[in-house]
């Protein structure tokens, strides 16, 4: 079995509201055409500007977060391998600090194996709360900056700075002040990346990783873009990546040698989003405050196997799934089971008990419930399967005496 994707679980938010392309005014319009017509390097970097996005967005990224709060709470943890995890057979990590990391330990994968491959690590259980108040100090650092601020997880956050409320010159000096902040009034270190849009700061942000500061300035995306691997796209996965390996494409210079109506025809709608990512665009706005929806995990099979087989994914995902739904605040109410048949048709199944699953026990016996809605019969072959939480709501919109006590399980 491989994944589909690396990341543990997907976590999709509100309002994927996609900008339209920036409708040029007639200034910028002049512009564009001024700086064809001019070729000094400021002319073309307006042109530029305007062809690409004229946002200014960070990307935080902490280093490392549970594992990292857990050592600077704790000084016999430092400089040692650390992994955060629940004991047991079937918990995951939920994050390694980097000395854990040289043995190969990293996130989402079965602590068990962690445990194999690095036998001296240090195993410290989750302490959310914690975790939380780290998360909410960064926050206040942010929005002394700015007040768009996206957080994509406790540890993870989109900042468009285009304006910045501190008054400093550049976006660059502000995600400098701003890590230098998180490492005087933290005590922990944040990677940042500093580039037009979303996704170009995304993969800055990782460029230096840990501890690092690096920028894409729009002027740069052409000569940076075509050297990345593709895998470092979002949404690229193992399974498109020898997809696309197969076709000879490994880099994104590759990706950009293929038509539209290529991608479009292999990847269908995606195959859109990968000609724009190719180019170093992408519209999509910094939306502040956008609540979870829902959480899902999924992989595809090596080879397709018939509905019997798939049990114990289905319960390796609900653990992802459960693990990722225990750092939200909002409850989810409704399970989905997705299935996608050899001939890839795509299934979901929903189901919204009176309480919700408490427990990921609960969560996988209720997917697994979910199974026996698939009447296909046994011939059929699956070669992907999901599970998801949908449906969140603030706790305080479920407050009743039978609703409490599932609430306490859930928010420790
Ligand atoms: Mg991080």
């Amino acid at each position: 079995m491989g994944p589909e994707t690396e990341e543990a679980a997907k976590v999709k938010n509100a309002s994927e509201s996609r900008e339209g392309s920036l409708s040029p005014t007639p200034f910028w319009g002049a512009l564009c055409i001024m700086a064809q017509l001019d070729s000094r390097p400021e002319a073309y970097r307006h042109y530029h500007e305007c062809q690409m996005s004229i946002r200014k967005i960070i990307h935080v990224d902490m280093d490392a977060f549970y594992a990292s709060v857990e050592q600077r709470d704790d000084p016999q943890l430092r400089g040692k391998p650390v992994v955060v995890a629940w004991r047991g057979n079937r918990s995951v990590v939920c994050a390694a600090s980097y000395e854990a990391r040289r043995f190969g330990v990293h996130s989402a994968m079965a602590a068990v194996r962690a445990e194999r491959l690095c036998p001296e690590a240090i195993f410290v259980p989750p302490d959310f709360p914690r975790y939380r108040a780290a998360s909410q100090m960064a926050r206040e650092i942010f929005q002394q900056h700015t007040d768009l601020i996206e957080p994509l997880s406790l540890d993870e956050a989109y900042l468009d700075v285009t304006e910045n409320k501190s008054g400093l010159p550049t976006a660059t000096r502000v995600a400098k002040t701003i890590r230098e902040q998180i490492r005087e009034e933290l005590r922990l270190t944040a990677s940042a990346g500093v580039a037009p849009n979303k996704f170009l700061a995304k993969i800055a942000s990782d460029w230096r990783k840990p501890d690092g500061l690096f920028v894409i300035q729009p002027e740069d995306v052409a000569t940076f873009l075509p050297l990345l691997p593709v895998g470092r796209i979002p949404g690229v996965g193992k399974v498109t990546e020898a997809r696309l390996k197969q076709s000879g494409i490994t880099t994104v210079g590759d990706l950009q040698l293929l038509e539209l109506a290529v991608l479009e025809d292999q990847f269908g709608r995606y195959g859109v989003r990968l000609y724009e990512l190719a180019r170093g665009i992408d519209h999509s706005k910094v939306v502040p405050n956008r609540p979870t929806q829902s959480i899902s995990a999924e992989d595809t099979f090596e080879r397709d196997i018939p509905l019997v087989e798939t049990e114990s994914l289905i319960r390796r995902l609900a653990e992802k799934v459960w693990a990722a739904s225990r750092k939200e605040s909002r409850i989810a109410r409704t399970v989905v089971l997705k299935l996608k048949t050899s001939e890839f048709n795509i299934l979901t199944r929903s189901h919204t008990p009176p309480q919700p699953p408490a427990t990921c026990e609960e969560l996988a016996q209720i997917a697994l419930w979910l199974r026996q809605r698939i009447d296909l019969g046994a011939q059929q072959h699956f070669r992907l399967v999901g599970v998801g939480l949908s449906n969140f709501r603030d706790a305080e919109d479920l407050q009743s005496p039978l609703f409490d006590e599932a609430l306490q399980k859930v928010v420790s």
